[in-house]
């Protein structure tokens, strides 16, 4: 026999199948080992096909499957149609692909396996009495043996382990009992699961809808029920209850047989979310994300494999799970931009929902109260339904939204980042005993230091941005891209003169401001500075859940989906931070985060208050996120980007250079474009392409590396596919610059 074998670890341009011969039993999908290259070496692969013929040049002898590894992470003939699809996709290596379908660790030659072996009796409790009171050969006289044999007496079946503990008693022994047939042993694959105390606690209420969501709910069981490829847009305003509607879309698929997977931007921003979900579907949950130890994951991996999943929650790389006869794949807040791979393959999760709604015949259903614009245009053009939920649940109101004009309190003197407005509102909190939520997009303290004397901005050494100051631990300045970190100067490293001034604010200026401002108030701090270690997340939540401080302020991580009844204003220190980004995607950022924090005040039967304050009174996004006012903004959104054809009117591809020299950087941006060109001119001189660049990246330098880019806008098809295909298979000989594409980058 032979088969086909793509290596897993080889470079873009020489990605392709090799042949071997191999042995009858070799199937599809197998890991194997094979010798590759001259030296006589080895390296892993996975066979794609298993033929009976194989053309051979003249002279060549066949090299021979060295042998099968990991055969329980043999893949699917689904999961290898994945590889395929995400190759083709996203012009990765088919060996990246399969990292990427397997959970990280199941390739590593000691399997992280844990086996729990039990001894079980095979007579009865008589006839064994019969075997120990017996002599001669048919008795059983070495003492090791007959000791293990009463214990096992009375139980029926003992851990080995356990076993081997008894006085006396040896492996061998056991294994002696097991050869004359009095018992035998059972192995069973240890399994950690570090949710399954949930299963306890099992909360299987029924879930009773009001009348909006029964009417979202019948729409998506209609679909559902057609079993063919369907997708919807759940598009329910914050507080509406989505979550509920989709729980009932899951116990329905799930009593009909089937296995969902939900996706949810980040784990730790959703204890409450995970918690309710294992509760409510117990043992035949599995959860994955990255925070699990490689065992944990390789374990929830095998037991989805084994069937003993209906459910799997989990972020981006659980739309990998590999689930059989899928009914339904949720995508929760699909706006999130936690959903794009950064790196190879660079997938969105849509893309990977959709391709295997396609092949099991399921139901994509996407959620969001501020759907991405793509998406909403595909709901608004018939590929996707639309599902809408307008009203909050329960009779909430919507919370009140007011804008401060930040410059009129510079003008009237008050140079604290909390306008007089916001100040009295905090005051009433407190004096009714409710709790606020402040909110900025910027952690540390200061955004930059420059110096008076020359304008000298600080910048971090090997990144083209500036140094933010963070206050704790003595202080020190810190780059927000690559980690870099360095203690304070004292002077301008430019002009040496002692005038370095530390401008714009982060949440810790904003903390000691306040606390400066409204001493007799509690707060709480939390961004990524604040919550490292595993739990210190929902220790946090809990506590202000709990009551125990005023005014929750931090970074986004405040703005995620919590359900805080008491929270009753919302506050946000500057509504602007995020709108003066040139990516063409920053209002529909901006107008997603207001939205989600403005949606935390007011959630339970209190009306809430939330305060914008910003530079830029009159910003439509601004605006439109106050009055949480979705249809209308995108309604500007969408006529912008078809006038000025951005996605969804455009697919995008970014080409990305890299180097370590300028000068090799920029020689090679020059090859690159006129590469572009031959080809635009010549093969494929009919593609609808407008190409951008080359130009220096918005962070040219990142890492010590230097990046220039081109930008595509384009039509995506096998064609255009195979056109940046080409690039990166032509570009490979460089050495000193590398090329990366990205299609239909989130960022750019
Ligand atoms: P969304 O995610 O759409 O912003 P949530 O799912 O957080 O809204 O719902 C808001 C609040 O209303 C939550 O406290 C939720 O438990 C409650 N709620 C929504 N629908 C129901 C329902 N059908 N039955 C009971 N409580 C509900
Ligand atoms: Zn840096």
């Amino acid at each position: 026999m032979f088969c086909e074998v793509y290596l897993l670890d080889t470079p873009y341009h020489i990605d392709r199948p090799f042949d071997y011969s191999c042995g009858a039993s070799l199937t599809p999908g197998n890991i194997v080992r094979v010798p590759f290259g001259r030296a006589g070496g080895t390296r892993l692969g996975v066979a794609v096909k298993v033929k009976d013929e194989c053309e051979i040049p003249e002279g060549v002898t066949l090299k021979s499957v060295s042998a099968v590894v990991s055969p329980i992470f043999t893949l699917t003939e689904e999961m290898l149609g994945l590889c395929r699809f995400l190759k083709e996709f996203t012009l990765c290596t088919f060996g990246e692909a399969v990292r990427t379908v397997l959970p990280p660790g199941a390739l590593s030659e000691s399997l992280n396996v844990r086996y729990r072996k039990t001894a079980r009796l095979l007579l009865d409790r008589e006839a064994v009495a019969t075997l120990l009171t017996e002599t001669g050969r048919r008795g059983i006289r070495s003492e090791g043996q007959r000791t293990a044999l009463r214990f096992l007496m009375d139980l029926g079946a003992a851990e080995v382990d356990i076993l081997k503990q008894l006085p006396g008693v040896t492996p061998a022994h056991i294994s002696a009992l097991r050869d004359k047939g009095v018992l035998a042993i059972d192995e069973d694959e240890e399994i950690r699961n570090p949710y399954a105390d949930y299963a306890r606690t099992r909360d299987t209420s029924e879930i009773v809808l009001s009348r909006a969501q029964m009417a979202a709910y019948e729409t998506i069981d209609s679909l559902y029920s057609e079993n063919e490829p369907r997708a919807a847009l759940l598009y329910g305003i914050t507080g509406s209850g989505k979550t509920k509607v989709i729980m009932k879309a899951i116990d329905r698929t799930i009593a009909d047989g089937k296995s969902v997977i939900m996706l949810v931007p980040e784990i730790s921003l959703t204890p409450q979310t995970v918690s309710i979900f294992c509760r409510r579907y117990g043992e035949r949950v599995a959860v994955i994300h990255s925070s699990l130890s490689q065992g944990e994951r390789l374990d929830a991996w095998r037991r989805i494999r084994r069937g003993d999943v209906d459910l799997v929650i989990g972020t981006r790389s659980a739309i990998f799970a590999p689930l059989d006869n899928i009914g339904m794949i949720v995508i929760d807040e699909e706006h999130e931009h936690t959903y794009k791979s950064e790196s190879d393959p660079k997938y969105h999760a849509r893309d990977i929902a959709s391709y295997r709604c396609g092949k099991h015949k399921a139901l994509m259903l996407l959620a969001s109260a501020t759907p991405a614009v793509e998406s909403f245009y595909k709901a608004k053009t018939g590929a996707y339904t639309l599902v809408p939920l307008r009203e909050r649940y329960g009779g909430a109101r919507l919370p009140k939204a007011v804008i401060v004009d930040m410059r009129e309190e510079l003008r009237l003197g008050n140079p604290s980042p909390i306008s007089q407005r916001l100040y009295n509102m905090l005051t009433d909190v407190k004096e009714n005993e409710n709790q606020a939520i402040l909110f900025l997009n910027r952690r540390g303290y200061s955004s930059h230091i420059s110096c008076k004397e020359c304008g000298e901005v600080l910048e971090c050494p090997r990144c083209s941005v500036s140094l933010t100051f963070h206050s704790h631990g003595g202080g020190a300045m810190l780059c927000h891209m690559c980690g870099y970190r360095m203690p304070t100067p004292r002077a301008c490293p430019s002009c040496s003169a002692e005038a370095l001034s530390f401008l714009g604010f982060g949440t810790q200026k904003l903390e000691s401001e306040m606390s400066k401002y409204l001493p007799e108030m509690t707060l709480m701090r939390m961004d990524a500075d604040t919550t490292q270690g595993k739990l210190a997340y929902d220790r946090m939540l809990d506590d202000f859940r709990a009551g125990r401080a005023d005014i929750l302020l931090g970074t986004q991580m405040v703005a995620k989906g919590h359900d805080f009844p008491r929270v009753t204003l919302v506050g946000v220190a500057l509504a602007d931070t995020s709108l003066h980004v040139t990516d063409f995607r920053a209002a529909e950022r901006t107008f997603s985060l207001l939205t989600q924090v403005i949606g935390r005040a007011g959630r339970a039967s209190e009306e809430g208050v939330a305060v914008i304050q910003t530079f830029q009174p009159n910003n439509e996004t601004i605006r439109l996120a106050c009055r949480q006012d979705y249809d209308s903004f995108y309604e500007g959104e969408i006529a912008l980007r078809r006038e000025l054809s951005y996605p969804p009117f455009c697919d995008m591809a970014q080409l990305t250079l890299t180097a370590d020299d300028e000068a090799e950087l920029s020689r090679a941006a020059d090859t690159l474009s006129a590469m572009v060109k031959a080809k635009l001119d010549g093969e494929y001189a009919n593609l609808p392409f407008v190409v951008y660049g080359p130009f220096e990246a918005q962070i040219y330098k990142l890492n010590e590396k230097y990046r220039m880019r081109m930008m595509v806008k384009c039509k995506l098809n096998a064609r255009s596919r195979k056109m940046f295909s080409e690039l990166l298979t032509e570009f490979a000989k460089d050495r000193k610059v590398t090329l990366a594409v990205d299609l239909n980058p989130l960022t750019v």
